[in-house]
């Protein structure tokens, strides 16, 4: 009577919608944020409302390298190459997020 496949199937079939939810769900903020990022200049703060350029001289808060580029490209230097989660607004200091970080949450 010890069929352990089936338990394995059993379980995906419990499990394998949430998984695929979850991985679809991740991968469509993370294209849709490379679109963003792809196709704009500037990002919208969330406490002031000023465009944030996402373009120009940016300090690696990983290596403390300093770099010219988008804010939210990897980071060149080699042995690093972190990809920012924020970059702080200059006129309020509020995170502007990256609009990719939902799709690479860790697991
Ligand atoms: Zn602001
Ligand atoms: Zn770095």
């Amino acid at each position: 009577m010890a069929r352990p496949w089936l338990r394995v199937v059993g379980y995906w079939m419990l499990v394998g919608p949430f998984v695929l939810t979850r991985w679809l769900t991740q991968a469509f903020v993370y294209l849709g944020g490379s679109w963003i990022l792809a196709t704009r200049d500037s990002l919208p703060c969330p406490g002031c409302g000023t465009e944030v350029d996402i373009h120009g001289w940016y300090r690696c808060d990983y290596c403390g390298s300093t770099f010219l580029g988008s804010a939210f490209a990897p980071c060149p230097t080699p042995g690093c190459g972190r990809t920012p989660m924020y970059v702080p607004c200059p006129r309020c200091s509020h995170a502007v997020w990256n609009p990719t970080a939902m799709g690479r949450a860790r697991w």
